[in-house]
């Protein structure tokens, strides 16, 4: 399959589309972005790489986040994280309080905001938020095969002036015990983390250790042994997209995950990793255009795993 051809063919089916959904408006950055942008790239095991549309501006990859903070967290702790943040969908929306009351502070799954703050507690380890953010930062890099990737300053910071609800959360786990770090640390580190700012292509190819069973194809580089990788997908495809990833399994038959910032990673497992990128939401916070862009692709490939 030419994988061009592929990201030509699915920009057109999407061309009407553009600008549909609600962009993300709780900061201003976000607010700011024009909803009419869509960008899409494709990065095969096989060494592949296509792109389209915006693929080339950098967006704001929010929960994306989540999945290679899960990466670092599981490569580091292992199993053990399983006592602390659960593998089941939430059914709630992806800033939910009221799971974690009856659930004691163990969060359902570690792609919602409360898993992802225990995720963060665990990348802590001891040490300072700077350092935290540091190492994540050059594990994206290193993993995107791209010194470019930083984290957007003007993002982390109106994250932290709004994030009254993350503050909640984080404070209601430590509660129960189940964060370790000072609030404070936990949430600058989360914010900064969340604020990544990278463009399709990066994403496409930081990701692509997830199609491949945990290595990287490029340089050979084993980012998460092969279980880990087959669990990452497992959860992505389960929990990826908040309340509607039942929806997405449906209709798009990947794992994946969303950000707030209009960004969608999924993987084709032995075959690729695919972003996309267009800043209109739906009710739930997932990427209209994308999950639609997502849905035309996976019907042209026949890459559902289903
Ligand atoms: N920074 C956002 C928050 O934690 C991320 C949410 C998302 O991307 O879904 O509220």
């Amino acid at each position: 399959m030419d994988l061009q051809e592929l990201v030509d063919a699915v920009c057109a089916d999407v061309g009407g589309h553009l600008g549909r959904g609600r962009v993300a408006d709780y900061i201003p950055a976000l607010a700011r972005v024009d909803p009419r942008h869509f960008g899409l790239a494709i990065a095969s095991v096989d060494g592949q790489h296509a792109a389209g549309g915006d693929a080339d501006m950098p967006f704001s990859i929010q929960s994306i986040s989540k999945v290679f903070a899960l990466t670092l967290a599981l490569d580091r702790i292992g199993d053990p994280l399983w006592q602390r943040v659960g593998r089941e969908p939430s059914g709630s929306p992806f800033n939910s309080i009221v799971q974690l009351e009856r659930e004691q502070g163990i969060p359902r799954n570690p792609l919602i905001n409360a898993g992802a703050l225990v995720v963060t507690d665990c990348l802590l380890a001891g040490g300072t938020p700077d350092a935290a953010i540091a190492d994540i930062l050059a594990f994206m890099r290193a993993r995107a095969h791209d010194a470019a990737v930083c984290v957007d300053a003007e993002v982390a910071a109106s994250e932290a002036e709004t994030g009254f609800r993350n503050a909640s959360l984080a404070n209601f786990i430590r509660a129960f015990g189940n964060i370790a770090h000072p609030v404070a640390d936990v949430l600058a580190t989360y914010f900064s983390q969340c604020a990544l700012s990278m463009d399709c292509r990066q994403l496409a190819q930081a990701a692509l250790y997830l199609a491949n069973d945990g290595i990287d194809p490029r340089d050979g580089e084993i980012v998460i042994d092969a279980e880990g990788a087959r669990r990452i997908n497992a959860i992505m495809m389960t929990c990826g997209h908040y309340d509607a990833s039942g929806d997405f399994a449906f209709r798009v038959g990947l794992p994946g995950k969303s950000g707030v910032g209009g960004g969608i990673l999924a993987i084709a497992p032995g075959k690729a990793a695919i972003a996309a990128w267009a800043p209109g939401l739906n009710d739930q916070g997932n990427s209209l255009v994308g999950a639609l862009a997502l849905e035309r692709l996976s019907r042209r490939t026949g890459w559902s795993v289903f």
